[in-house]
C-alpha cells in the first residue's frame, strides 16, 4: 500500500525521474495487462515506466529530427511544468491561481503588441484558438461564412462546422498562397489567412488583412517570425487582423498544451465569448472551461531568452531550412517544391518515387506531405539542435544510392 502523505510530498523519487530522463538505454519490462487492484507504489512505478515513456518517444532533439512542427523544449520548461503540476493552479478560479493569471497576462501584454492586437489568452492549441476567433466573429459581427484556402488547417473546417457556418476554400496561386482574384465577396465572411500553412510553411498575403468583416490569421506555425527583427517583415499587414492564433507550443519551444489567441479588441471579444454566473466569481472566457498555467514556462522562457535569444533560434531555423533548399536545388535527381517561406522544405526525388526514396532516409528525419496530386517530402525547422550538414549527407545518399 503507498503511503498517503508521502504521495502528495515531494520525496527523492523527483530527483530519481530525473536521473531517469538522463539515461539512455533500459531495460524495458512488461506493464500489467489489467487495472490492478494494489498498486506498486511510485518508485517501483517510475523504474517500470521510465523505459516505456523515455525511450518509447520519438527525441524531437536528435541532430537528425527534422520532420515536425513539435520542437524540443528548452529544460526551463521542463522545470516550470513541474512547478505547475504540483500546484495544479486552475486559470478558470483567479482565487487558486492569482500569479499564474498575472503570469497569463504578462506574456499577452509583452506579445500581444507585436502583433497590433490588444490582448487575448492562452488556450490549448492552435485548433482551439482558431474556433474561439471564428467562434468571436460568428457573435461580435454577425459573418455568415468562413472563407480560407484549401491549403488552410482542418481545423478552420472543423470550427466552421461546430458553429454551423458555411466553409469556401479557395483555390492557391501558383505560389500556395490564397488566390485573392478568386475570394469573391468577403462583405459578410470571415476570412482566414495562414501565415505558415501546415503543409509548405507558405504565408497567405496579409495586405489583404484588414478587408472583409473579420480577419483571422492563423499563425499557428509561423507567428514567431514576427520576434526576428530579420524575419518580422514576412508578417507586414498582420496588425489589420481582427484576431490572431499562435501555437506557442510550435516555434515558441513550448511543452504541449500552448497557444494564444488574440484580439485587435479585446474587450468586444471577451464580451462574446464570456459566461458567468452559478459558481464562477469571474466569468468564464473562451472555449475551455479548466486551464492550467502554460503561461508560466512561456513566461520563464521569454525571460530567460529574451526576444533575441528567441529569434535566434528561430533565424537559426529559417537558415537550416534555406541551406537544405538551396543544397535540394543543386541536385539533379531531385524537385525542389519552392525556396522555403517558414522552415518548411518541400522535395520529392526525380529517379524514383517518393515511397522508396523515402524508405531510404534515416526513420524520423522527415515527414511527407501530398501537393497537386504527388507525394513529397516535408522538412521542418523546428529543432534548433538539428545537424544540417548531416542531413543533407543523408539525402544525397538516399538519392545516390
Ligand atoms: C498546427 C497548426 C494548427 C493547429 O494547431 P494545434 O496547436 O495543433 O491545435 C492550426 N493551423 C496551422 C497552420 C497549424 O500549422
Amino acid at each position: 500500500m503507498t503511503d498517503k502523505k508521502n504521495s502528495f510530498l515531494p520525496n527523492v523519487g523527483l530527483k530519481h525521474a530525473i536521473d531517469l530522463l538522463r539515461q539512455t538505454s533500459m531495460v524495458q519490462e512488461n506493464l500489467p495487462d489489467e487495472f490492478p487492484n494494489l498498486g506498486i507504489g511510485e518508485l517501483e512505478t517510475l523504474d517500470l515506466l521510465g523505459p516505456h515513456v523515455l525511450d518509447g518517444a520519438a527525441r524531437l532533439d536528435n541532430p537528425r529530427a527534422f520532420a515536425h512542427m513539435d520542437p524540443p523544449t528548452p529544460w526551463i520548461t521542463w522545470a516550470t511544468s513541474l512547478w505547475n503540476a504540483r500546484l495544479n493552479q486552475n486559470l478558470l478560479h483567479p482565487a487558486t491561481a492569482p500569479f499564474a493569471i498575472e503570469a497569463e497576462n504578462k506574456v499577452i501584454n509583452w506579445l500581444a503588441p507585436l502583433y497590433g492586437m490588444d490582448g487575448g489568452h492562452m488556450c490549448s492549441g492552435s485548433t482551439i484558438a482558431n474556433l474561439t476567433a471564428l467562434w468571436t466573429a460568428r457573435d461580435t459581427r454577425g459573418i455568415e461564412k468562413v472563407i480560407a484556402s484549401e491549403a488552410a488547417h482542418i481545423s478552420v473546417a472543423k470550427a466552421s462546422r461546430i458553429l454551423g457556418l458555411p466553409y469556401e476554400q479557395v483555390a492557391v496561386n501558383p505560389k500556395g498562397q490564397i488566390d485573392p482574384n478568386k475570394i469573391g465577396d468577403i462583405s459578410n465572411a470571415c476570412l482566414v489567412l495562414t501565415a505558415g500553412t501546415t503543409a509548405t510553411g507558405v504565408i497567405d498575403s496579409l495586405t489583404i488583412a484588414g478587408q472583409a468583416k473579420w480577419t483571422h490569421v492563423d499563425a499557428a506555425w509561423a507567428g514567431p517570425l514576427r520576434l526576428s527583427s530579420t524575419h518580422a517583415h514576412l508578417l507586414d499587414g498582420i496588425d489589420k487582423a481582427d484576431s490572431i492564433a499562435i501555437s506557442a507550443h510550435k516555434w515558441l519551444f513550448q511543452p504541449k498544451d500552448s497557444a494564444l489567441i488574440m484580439f485587435r479588441d479585446v474587450d468586444l471579444a471577451n464580451t462574446a465569448i464570456s459566461f458567468g454566473g452559478g459558481y464562477l466569481n469571474t466569468p468564464n472566457i473562451g472555449v475551455q472551461g479548466s486551464r492550467g498555467a502554460s503561461a508560466i514556462p512561456l513566461l520563464a522562457t521569454l525571460i530567460a531568452w529574451g526576444r533575441e535569444g528567441l529569434a535566434e533560434y528561430i533565424d537559426h531555423a529559417m537558415s537550416m531550412a534555406n541551406m537544405l533548399a538551396a543544397e535540394m536545388s543543386k541536385e539533379d535527381g531531385i524537385c525542389l517544391w519552392a525556396m522555403p517561406k517558414s522552415g518548411v522544405t518541400v522535395f520529392r526525388p526525380l529517379t524514383m518515387s517518393t515511397e522508396e526514396f523515402y524508405v531510404r532516409l534515416p526513420d524520423g528525419m522527415f515527414s511527407t506531405c501530398v501537393l497537386d496530386g504527388k507525394k513529397w517530402v516535408r522538412s521542418v525547422a523546428a529543432n534548433p539542435l538539428a545537424d544540417i550538414e548531416k542531413i543533407i549527407k543523408a539525402v544525397r545518399e538516399a538519392v545516390d544510392e
